[in-house]
């Protein structure tokens, strides 16, 4: 991935946006346990940050991936995690699939305004029944006239409380079970649809997540993503990957930031007669983690260009977005218990901003592919397990 002026200026543009219209409500955001959405994504909308990779003609900007994850490292500049992901959600989460398979139709109605910030999105894979397993889901949608008619919950769901529409993925025949799924766009104001509980949180706590029900809820047909039933879990796969990048891309410039707090922290923090940062340990576990870090991001820029050529479903780029993801959920454990182990007591406080980190990305060891389940892919795509039949398979 090489990084040219349009990237740096759409960064400028990206931090600038944050420093202004998020950090100063963060801590307000992050003690209410949620954001205003609607508030804030028209703004974003405005600037054209919602559409970076979606068609020009439904108000994207029309550029790949790499554009998109510049814009998911400046996102780093928050004050929390919480925000950046449920903008991650609207801009690579849950918007892939619609804007590569979805009508024209479909993108007019809802992707056309969420790329303007006018709806909130949200994705519907998990269940408080499977999540890691995802052909293990029972949301079903049967079909009824022209309708489809949804039954069943979604758990964990980003932007859960605040979204006008779910790209969910639900089970719409009895094939088995990578054959028998679809995502549909479900409008969450439906008769029908229940918010359940906003889900209380260790971290990213200035996005809300919720468990929704689904009881007889009534979608029509060509609420359909793509022109055939039975491409969901295909369809689901590609959008992981977009995902992953994402959440790798945004990892690698928060333990950047970290390994910055942390190293002027102890430049200013006396100990023993000096600053903490004379200790030529501390110095050399900082560029040990350094390291890492450059290693990850190297890594995330070699899966994004393949992607930008190759596109989501190659192979090699879900070998490299699985490597990508784990060693972003790994490396983010590691270096943020050494950064809170830094700061000291200040480190176990709640009100330092290390600490928010360290709660923060912890979730990307589980969401959207656990670390084992991104091993499982890797150890199949490296040729270490043979292949053999089973009732269902995990995310991957
Ligand atoms: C803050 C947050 C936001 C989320 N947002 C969304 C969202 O917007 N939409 C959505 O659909 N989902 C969302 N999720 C759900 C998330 O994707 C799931 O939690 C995740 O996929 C793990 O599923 P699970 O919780 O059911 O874990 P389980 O499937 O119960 O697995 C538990 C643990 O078992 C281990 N494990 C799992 N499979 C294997 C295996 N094959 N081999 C060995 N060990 C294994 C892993 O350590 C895993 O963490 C969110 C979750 C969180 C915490």
């Amino acid at each position: 991935m090489h990084l040219t002026p349009e990237h740096e200026a759409l960064r400028r543009t990206v931090e600038a946006f944050v420093h202004k219209e998020i950090n100063p409500h963060a801590d307000r955001w992050e003690a209410e346990g949620g954001f205003p959405a609607h508030a804030l994504f028209p703004k974003l909308g405005a600037l054209g940050l919602l559409g970076i990779t979606k068609p020009v003609e439904h108000g994207g900007m029309g550029l790949d991936i790499t554009y998109t994850l510049v814009m998911a490292e400046a996102l780093a500049v928050a004050r929390c995690g919480g925000v950046p992901l449920a903008i991650g959600v609207q801009t690579d989460m849950c918007t892939p699939a619609l804007a590569q398979f979805g009508s024209d139709a479909l993108k007019r109605e809802f992707l056309a305004p969420s790329i303007a910030g006018q709806l909130v999105g949200c994705l519907g894979v998990s269940e408080p029944g499977a999540g890691s397993d995802v052909a293990a889901i029972q949301t079903r949608a049967r079909k009824d006239g022209g309708d489809y008619v949804i039954s069943g919950q979604k758990m964990w769901i980003t932007n859960g409380t605040q979204a006008d529409w779910m790209c969910m993925l639900a089970n719409t025949s009895d094939d088995p079970p990578h054959k028998n799924k679809s995502l549909l766009v479900v409008p969450l104001k439906a008769p029908g649809v229940h918010v359940e509980r906003k889900l209380d949180k260790m971290g990213m706590r200035s996005s809300d997540t919720a468990l929704i029900f689904f009881d007889e809820v009534r979608v029509p047909r060509a609420h359909l993503i793509g022109d055939e039933e039975g491409r969901g879990f295909a369809q689901q796969m590609a959008q992981f990957q977009d995902e992953r990048l994402w959440g790798a891309a945004n990892a690698a410039a928060c333990l950047t930031r970290a390994l910055r707090l942390t190293a002027d922290h102890l430049g200013d923090r006396r100990a023993f007669g000096q600053p903490l940062l004379a200790h030529p340990y501390i110095q050399l576990r900082l560029a040990e983690l350094s390291v890492e870090v450059e290693a990850l991001r190297a890594l995330t820029y070699r899966a994004a260009a393949l992607h930008a050529r190759d596109g989501a479903s190659a192979p090699e780029v879900v070998r490299l977005a699985s490597m990508a993801k784990l060693k972003a959920g790994r490396l983010s454990r590691e270096l943020l218990d050494a950064c809170v182990q830094l700061h000291g007591g200040m480190g176990y406080m709640s009100e330092s901003l290390i600490n928010r980190m360290y709660r923060d990305l912890r979730v990307l060891s589980i969401g959207g592919g656990a670390d084992e389940v991104m091993l499982g892919v890797i150890a199949k795509l490296e040729g270490y397990a043979p292949a053999r039949p089973r009732a269902s398979e995990p995310r991957a």
